[in-house]
């Protein structure tokens, strides 16, 4: 027998300890840097807003994927499609023959745009590449080359995605040079000072001194900036983006990818403004874990590219396909929306609660339940309090709760746990995330 057998008949969590430690060892040793990992936790499984890391213990994920699990970890309805569609067949090409899945998807995501007149889809695997896809629609529908996206955004890894990205560390380091064309303009952030007023004016001013309107083809935004922090977009500022798309041509794109598939309590987070897109981002949930995206949009755009323009091998596998067919089965049941509504309305209440207490949360803001707090050192000066903020992750992660940061000083904890959490997942979590608060501002004082 060897020691480790020995250790594990008396004391099990000593051995899983270890190998836990193995695969964190093997991990340093073969896996990328670059590729990050929030947590030290190595999973065996994982059921709707709990996962079991390998030694058996149990946490709340109030992470979901980062945003992808909107139905939960294995929502059984998923995995029963996706067994279904497994007996079938896995891949053989949207590009080189038809199956009903992909056409049922786009026919179903389209009627849930919130798009007037005709509207016509694609299928993609990842965010990013509906990012690419949809400048290269609006690109080839306008005859222009010039994009424009905010500050503070984020809108995927590929040279495109890391490009238009508003958040030059760690996403874009000394990864240039970067696509030409690509302008920023700055992101409403009114609790750092910047009104949906304000950032109109400074798009205006863009307009007028770096890139002609008669030059852009396209201006992205995510109606709820994500890696940003948590940031809504003003009803005023979509309002005045829409005026202006609309005035000089310009294909308006809302990226969904982490606000979409009611994540806000509305299907896509766009609705709440009542503002329309052009064109659509969806990724994430809409797999319930499985990877697929989608542009969404304006029937003319959408077709600007000419056949074999747009396409990838695996591109609305048929798997995924499934898999976001039974997503959109649960929504249409119509119960997960108004749950999400209660959940937000919930969060919201009990971090508020949270935020009278604790003067260290600057602002807990979002939409619906997709809500976050900013941390700062003294709600005066408003400093971004990064350290306390990775260590509330990390006594968190201790009481069994898993967290991740976002905004630019990684000073902001967002939440996106699943719409299918149960009361008791939302009551225990967020007990955890006080007390782990609590713990956090108790070492920096002592530590300062
Ligand atoms: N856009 C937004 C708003 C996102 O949140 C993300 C992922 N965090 C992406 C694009 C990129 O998606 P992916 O990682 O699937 O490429």
């Amino acid at each position: 027998m060897s020691r480790s057998d020995l250790f594990a008949l008396f004391n099990k969590d000593f051995t899983m300890t270890q190998q836990t430690q193995d695969w964190l060892t093997d991990r340093q040793t073969y896996v990328a840097r670059g590729v990050s990992n929030a947590h030290p936790v190595v999973i065996a499984r994982a059921e709707n807003a709990r996962v079991w890391d390998i030694a058996g213990r149990e946490y709340i994920d109030f992470v979901g994927g980062i945003g992808v699990l909107n139905v939960g970890h294995n929502h059984p309805r998923v995995v029963a499609a996706i067994q279904a569609q497994v007996e079938h067949f896995l891949h053989p090409c949207f590009q080189v023959v038809l199956y009903p899945g992909y056409i049922e998807l786009c026919r179903r995501l389209c009627a849930r745009a919130p798009i007037h007149g005709a509207v016509k889809g694609a299928l993609f695997s990842t965010g990013a590449e509906a990012t690419e896809n949809a400048v290269k629609m609006a690109r080839s529908h306008t005859g222009r080359s010039a994009v424009i996206s905010l500050t503070h955004s984020f809108h995927g890894r590929t040279l495109m995605g890391m490009s238009l990205t508003g958040k030059a560390s760690t996403y874009k380091q000394n990864f240039g040079p970067f696509a030409p064309e690509v302008y920023h303009t700055a992101a409403p952030y009114p609790y750092r000072g910047v009104s949906a007023e304000q950032a109109l004016e400074r798009l205006d001013e863009l307009l007028l001194t770096t890139v002609n309107a008669e030059q852009v083809a396209a201006i992205i935004v995510e109606p709820v900036l994500g890696e940003g922090g948590f940031l809504p977009l003003p009803t005023a500022f979509l309002r005045g983006l829409r005026e202006r798309c609309t005035r000089h041509g310009m294909v308006l794109i809302a990226d969904e990818i982490q606000s979409g598939v009611g994540r806000t309590g509305t299907f896509f987070a766009i609705e709440h403004s009542g503002v329309e897109p052009d064109l659509l981002l969806v990724a994430k949930s809409l797999g319930g874990g499985l990877p697929i995206s989608a542009v969404i949009g304006k029937a003319d755009i959408i077709d600007a590219p000419a056949p074999g323009g747009l396409g990838g091998t695996y591109a609305g596998n048929p798997l995924a396909c499934a898999a976001a067919n039974a997503v959109l089965d649960l929504f249409d049941e119509g119960e997960l929306l108004p749950q999400a509504v209660t959940l937000g309305e919930q969060l919201r209440a009990e971090l508020d609660k949270l935020a009278a207490k604790f003067p260290q949360i600057g602002e807990v803001r979002g939409l619906g339940p997709m809500l976050a707090m900013e941390l700062v050192e003294n709600p005066l000066t408003k400093r971004p309090a990064s350290t306390l903020t990775q260590r509330v992750v990390e006594e968190a992660r201790k009481r069994g709760l898993l967290l991740l940061k976002a905004g630019l000083h990684a000073n902001v904890i967002r939440i996106l746990v699943p719409l299918t959490a149960t009361p008791g997942d939302i009551r225990e979590g967020l007990c955890r995330l006080e007390a782990a608060l609590e713990t956090a501002v108790e070492s920096e004082q002592v530590m300062g």
